[in-house]
């Protein structure tokens, strides 16, 4: 016999409708023609994706403001090269804002190459935990 546990909507914290929001999304894979600009919740970092024969990069879940997620694949050069070092050097997270911005193609300068995609990206990482004293105070 299954067991289905009906949860009441006022018994839930915004973080629990949250999180169980995500178990239900799907993160399609960004498509910039469709959808040049977006900000999101970062929800989870992936390295090593080798689809598209870029090589390895990232990959970003982002949870959109109206319930929908995305996939966003960072193998385009100017897109990178905004993202990678940041999640190297722990500047990108999960939890942060993130805003990427598809600015359209830009003819290479290198002869024979193709054009290349250009990508803004802004970030706002997400508040540090509330530090306390020993007494309970909380550090201003
Ligand atoms: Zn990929």
């Amino acid at each position: 016999m299954r067991i289905r546990i009906i949860l009441m909507a006022d018994n839930l914290t915004p973080e629990m409708r949250e999180l169980l929001g995500r178990t239900e999304r799907e993160y399609v894979g960004w498509d910039p023609e469709i959808l040049p600009t977006f900000v999101g919740t970062v929800a989870d970092i992936v390295p090593g994706c080798d689809c598209g024969g870029y090589g390895e990069h990232y990959i970003i879940s982002v949870d959109l403001p109206d319930g929908n997620g995305l996939a966003m694949h960072c193998f385009h050069t100017t897109l990178r090269s905004q993202i990678e070092p940041k999640i190297k050097q722990s500047r990108l997270g999960v939890g942060d804002l993130i805003a990427v911005s598809h600015k359209g193609t830009k003819d290479s300068s290198v002869k024979g190459h193709n054009a290349m995609n250009m990508y803004s990206v802004a970030i706002k990482p997400k508040a540090p935990p509330q530090q306390f004293f020993s007494d309970g105070r909380p550090v201003e």
